[in-house]
């Protein structure tokens, strides 16, 4: 037994059910249809929502998710980081957000406001 199997998309032989590159795009395309069913980016009921868990979760000594530095008693300089950027098809979803400082999530510079 190989355990070859076709792909389902251009027939080459692999082990799982599409080969590698078929394989990759049909990832992308979940994680894009999924990105748009939980509301995507154009959702900013569900980033407030999930920042405000994420916030409520962290206590001072959270390290930021940029600079790895806790977060300190200043919660003012609290915030959420998209992982991904908005700006390359980021989700508002959870798995896509951490808790990071203000100032470093502005001096990451690529973001876009929300
Ligand atoms: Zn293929
Ligand atoms: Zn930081």
């Amino acid at each position: 037994m190989s355990g070859l199997r076709p792909c389902l998309d251009c027939g080459r032989l692999s082990r799982a059910s599409r080969c590698p590159t078929h394989q990759a795009e049909l990832l992308r395309r979940r994680e894009r249809a999924r990105a748009r069913e939980s509301g995507g980016k154009r959702n900013p009921q569900q980033y407030r929502v999930n920042r405000r868990r994420i916030l409520d979760d962290c206590t001072p000594a959270t390290p930021c998710g940029i600079c790895g530095e806790p977060l300190g008693r200043n919660r003012r300089q609290w915030t959420v980081d998209h992982i991904v950027a908005r700006s390359l098809d980021g989700s508002h979803d959870l798995e896509n957000l951490r808790p990071a400082h203000r100032s470093c999530n502005s001096s990451r510079g690529r973001g876009v406001k929300s």
